[in-house]
């Protein structure tokens, strides 16, 4: 089993500067195969990302010499995901590769096959850059696969795929018991109120967390007020971008506990889709982080999941969690139901509910009782999070592999 962890970097000057023209020589490469493969195309050939890798091989030296400062990994593999990417767009899985732009997801992969690299404590050693200090240590040990060195805002991050074996990914998360029984739960994801277990468990987001979230809805209205490209607007935006990346960070750290806990606990887990319900007065924003946090808690959940043998269960997009009167045996429903409404009351039933309470309650109960729910999306035991998000149901299911996803 492949699992990635993603660990931010110290990097001095010199280091930066190799990181930018990694991210850039990926995203060039990426560039040149995309313009290539359409006129090839459109001249009527065949073309295959092997053979634009082959083609750019040729060419490098004279026509692009500066790809050489760093390692040639880095316009294979935009070149590969690119073939990728491909792929998908002929499948229907998504849109067609459109052109990278700078700033936008850049990455590049770091090293030049496993073996060709090495991580010693909070040192990472890579081909032509050397070593680099890394944050943290890796979380996981086995045999290292690849890096991936990618950015956010202004900070650079290295996601190390490591190959583990499944007893000794048990032994990582410090653990070696599988989940206790054969007890089902939904959750709710929050945003302040970090998750709600169907079964009354509460979650809360961490202090540090609900202060950046403040600080993220102050910086946001501010850049509302700025004029349209004013320096001032690019100083917000900036500014905002960096808040937005560390809580993403301190999201993650909160978010490996929960997912810890589920897994250990329980034998199913039912989630819901990327349908997230907004709970902050910004809805856009709000959205924002809350997409982010689902993908992370999926991307997590499904690959201890897999180590522990619990299965997770993806409730239908359309399904009502939030509105449905979770009493047993009632049919009452909430309509109208605002977002600012935390509790409400059942005109069938009389009972009053905790509105993400009773969300993770339906949740729980989508794996029993809905005619609909385990056969139309419950039948795999993870969720790919590459595949998750604004696709259809039905790629809900593939493996859990989780290299690249940074690309
Ligand atoms: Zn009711």
């Amino acid at each position: 089993m492949i699992i990635a962890h993603k660990i931010a970097l110290k990097l001095n000057v010199q280091q930066r500067i190799y990181c930018a023209r990694g991210a850039g020589t990926a995203r060039f490469a990426w560039n040149w195969a995309l313009h290539e493969w359409k006129q090839s195309y459109e001249a009527g050939e065949k073309v295959s990302e092997a053979g634009l890798r082959k083609r750019l091989n040729a060419i490098k030296r004279e026509q692009f010499p500066w790809m050489f400062e760093v390692t040639k990994v880095a316009p294979q593999q935009a070149i590969k995901n690119l073939g990728t990417a491909f792929t998908r767009f002929f499948t229907g899985k998504s849109q067609y590769p459109q052109p990278k732009r700078k700033g936008q997801h850049d990455s590049f992969r770091a090293d030049n096959g496993p073996g060709t690299f090495a991580v010693v404590g909070r040192r990472l050693k890579l081909p032509v850059v050397g070593v680099i200090k890394m944050r943290e240590e890796l979380r996981f040990s086995g045999k290292p696969i690849s890096v991936t060195i990618s950015r956010e805002a202004d900070r650079w991050f290295a996601a190390i795929a490591v190959e583990v074996a499944m007893d000794i990914a048990m032994e990582v998360e410090h653990t070696t018991q599988t989940s206790e029984n054969q007890a089902v739960c939904g959750v709710d994801l929050g945003i302040s109120r970090l998750a709600t277990i169907s079964d009354g468990t509460i979650y809360q987001a961490t202090h540090a967390l609900r202060r950046e979230i403040r600080k993220l809805r102050r910086g946001s209205r501010r850049l509302s007020r700025k004029q349209k490209g004013s320096k001032n607007r690019d100083k917000a935006k900036h500014r905002l971008a960096k808040l937005h990346a560390r809580i993403v960070h301190v999201r993650r750290d909160s978010l490996h506990k929960l997912t810890t806990d589920l897994t250990r606990r329980f034998a199913t887990v039912v989630i819901e889709d990327l349908n997230v319900k907004g709970m902050m007065a910004n809805r856009k924003l709000a959205r924002a982080i809350a997409d982010v946090g689902m993908y992370e808690f999926r991307r997590q959940l499904s690959y201890k999941a897999e180590m522990r043998g619990v299965r997770v269960v993806v409730a239908d997009r359309f399904f009502p969690s939030s509105q449905l009167c979770s009493t047993p045996g009632c049919e009452g429903r909430a309509v109208g139901l605002g977002l600012a409404v935390r509790s409400w009351t059942c005109n069938f039933c009389n009972a009053t509910h905790d509105r993400d309470l009773n969300a993770a309650k339906n949740l729980e109960r989508y794996s029993t009782v809905s005619s609909t729910g385990i056969n139309a999306c419950g039948a795999g035991s993870s969720v790919a999070p590459g595949q998750l998000g604004r696709r259809s149901p039905a790629l809900k299911q593939e493996s859990n592999v989780v290299i690249n996803d940074y690309t």
